[in-house]
């Protein structure tokens, strides 16, 4: 698909700084601490887990390696099996094999587009049949929306498995009041350049388990013991934030909030223009739930909105606007073939539908009202078309 406007490009999700970044940025430099580590990395996790009420929080260079510390200090290692959502990103499951443990991927359901726990049930009945339940379940929470963490939680608990939540997508949602990424054992937040807020890079690994966290702050400086000289007696990481970059991270943190109410805005603009059209159906939000709206979602029925998702999404990628499909399931990929799946319930698989009548449209907190409706305006005369030739 190729670009056939000369309009302004539309990003799927662009940064979006506040104005303060270098206010903190300056300090680093003032006072030289140009390291990983340091006041700002210190405030910053201070302040992001006074924000979505936990117990502490690590700074990472990334979620990818959140995930990789969560997993380690849950000892996972080879032989070992591991639950994942399938309706993610890669990110989400990567760390698993770096451990060269086996990932065994779970279906989503209709209501949240994430985790099944009916299918997540089956997968733990058999694996308990088999003597050789998973050492831990990576829970995703797609879009922002949280999955049902309820029945998610209690079937885990009854089997004596702890969760990762990867909140990569969801900071700043909410389930029944409680923050998104703090359900689990270990919660785990990304601060990518494309995510609600921005360091450019990095990540943060959450937990009410302070003595784990001193063990992920260990693992991520090189496992270095307590010397004077370069002592160690177990393998490392270099996986710190540094110092420069949560500056940026509290500068953003200041303004989440705002971040979620325009998020949610763009969907709401989108769900007031698209949603009477036949065929067209927005990512639901499941009761009790508020989802930051990270990125908007929607389905296309062929049949019914008489045009498919490719050729929608030729439409928008030819006007210079940046959408996608939704997540390939990771059960699909080439990376992951011949894994154990568990599909949600016998007559289809719910994760293979949304990837193939899915669209993410962007929803950039700094999109202008005017690049909003060119999507809209692009959406609708695709729809329309199609009506009138066929
Ligand atoms: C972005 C993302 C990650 C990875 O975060 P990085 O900071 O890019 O490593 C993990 N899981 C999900 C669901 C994500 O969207």
């Amino acid at each position: 698909m190729q670009v056939t406007s000369d309009k302004k490009r539309i990003y799927l999700s662009a940064p979006h700084m506040s104005g303060n970044e270098q206010k903190y940025i300056k300090e680093a430099f003032e006072t030289n601490w140009i390291a990983p580590l340091g006041p700002n990395v210190d405030a910053f996790e201070e302040e992001l887990a006074d924000y979505v009420g936990i117990g502490d929080a690590a700074a990472v260079s990334s979620g990818t390696a959140a995930i990789h510390l969560a997993l380690k200090l849950l000892d996972v290692h080879q032989g070992d099996k591991v639950f994942c959502s399938s309706l993610t990103f890669v990110a989400s499951a990567n760390p698993i094999i770096y451990l060269g443990a086996e990932p065994i991927f779970i279906d989503s359901e209709p209501k949240t587009w994430n985790m099944s726990p009916q299918a997540l049930g089956h997968a733990l009945e058999d694996a308990a049949r088999e003597g050789h339940l998973p050492k831990a379940v990576i829970v995703v929470n797609l879009y922002g929306q949280s999955a049902q963490m309820d029945e998610i939680v209690s079937l885990c608990d009854s089997y004596n498995v702890p969760i990762i939540e990867d909140a990569a997508e969801s900071l700043g949602s909410t389930y029944k009041g409680q923050a998104s990424g703090t359900f689990g054992k270990f919660g785990v937040y990304s601060f990518n350049g494309n995510k609600i807020i921005t360091t450019s890079g990095g990540g943060m690994l959450v937990s009410n388990d302070l003595e784990s966290l001193k063990k992920a702050r260990f693992l991520a400086t090189q496992a270095r013991d307590q010397a004077e000289h370069y002592e160690h007696s177990q393998m490392g990481y270099n996986y710190r934030l540094s110092n420069v970059l949560a500056g940026i991270g509290r500068a953003q943190l200041e303004v989440l909030a705002e971040r979620v109410v325009a998020r949610r805005a763009i969907f709401d603009r989108y769900y007031e223009e698209l949603s009477a059209i036949p065929g067209i159906q927005f990512m639901p939000e499941l009761e009790g739930s508020w989802s930051n709206r990270w990125l908007t979602a929607l389905t296309i029925d062929e049949q019914e909105a008489g045009i498919s998702r490719e050729l929608l999404l030729k439409s928008l990628i030819e006007d210079n606007i940046e959408a996608r499909p939704v997540w390939k399931p990771l059960h699909m990929q080439p990376l992951f073939e011949g894994t154990r799946f568990y599909a949600h319930n016998e007559e289809g698989i719910v994760s293979e539908q949304l990837f193939k009548s899915g669209l993410c449209l962007p929803s950039g907190s700094n999109m202008t009202e005017e690049e909003q409706m060119r999507i809209v305006d692009c959406m609708k005369k695709a729809l329309n078309k199609h009506i009138l030739l066929s």
